[in-house]
């Protein structure tokens, strides 16, 4: 049961330093440059709609480029905001750009099934590698008290997970399956 969920698209304004915006993860391509931050945006306010549609109060740690939101403030402003749930959105990076695939992080047993069906309705919705679920407990937006889990969506440098993550048609599909897993666990 969820009533209030913080979503958080990883990086942003502030993020690490005041003032300065951390794009997260960059990667050009022809020319072409993408960020994770942007991408993991896109996510977030797509998922709000999702929820807010099925009944469930929407937290956002930021609503666009622009907002404040530094990393180590996010579950304490998720708490102060009275949410029952913590999803994050991140993009993936590696030296190899063969690397690739879905994973989510979660912290403890409590965030254990959530994270497993959330695993599961990503790669039914991507058709992306399984890369598994991973426990974290160093995690600062982990540190939510209450269930919290980090989806790693993809990696912004391989071109099978990066043209997947930006069709709109995916990303409808994707945001659809993880409100459905977090309001039906
Ligand atoms: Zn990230």
């Amino acid at each position: 049961m969820v009533t209030r969920v913080c979503i958080d698209p990883g990086h942003g304004m502030s993020n690490r330093t005041r003032g300065v915006f951390d794009p997260g993860a960059v990667h050009v391509e022809a020319g072409v440059r993408f960020e994770e931050a942007t991408i993991a945006l896109k996510y977030g306010l797509t998922l709000k709609d999702e929820f807010r549609a099925r009944g469930v109060a929407v937290f956002m740690t930021r609503d666009d480029a622009e907002d404040h939101a530094p990393v180590g403030q996010r579950a304490a402003n998720a708490q102060n905001a009275g949410c029952d749930l913590f999803i994050s959105l991140h993009l993936n990076d590696f030296d190899d750009d063969a690397a690739n695939g879905v994973e989510v992080l979660f912290r403890g047993d409590d965030d254990k099934p959530l994270a497993v069906q959330i695993q599961k309705a990503m790669i039914a919705a991507t058709k992306l590698r399984d890369r598994g679920i991973k426990q974290r407990t160093d995690l600062a937006v982990l540190k939510f008290d209450g269930r919290a889990v980090l989806i790693e969506l993809g990696f912004i440098a391989n071109d099978k997970d990066r043209d997947t993550l930006l069709n709109p048609q995916i990303r409808a599909a994707v945001c659809k399956a993880i409100a459905d897993v977090a309001v039906a666990g």
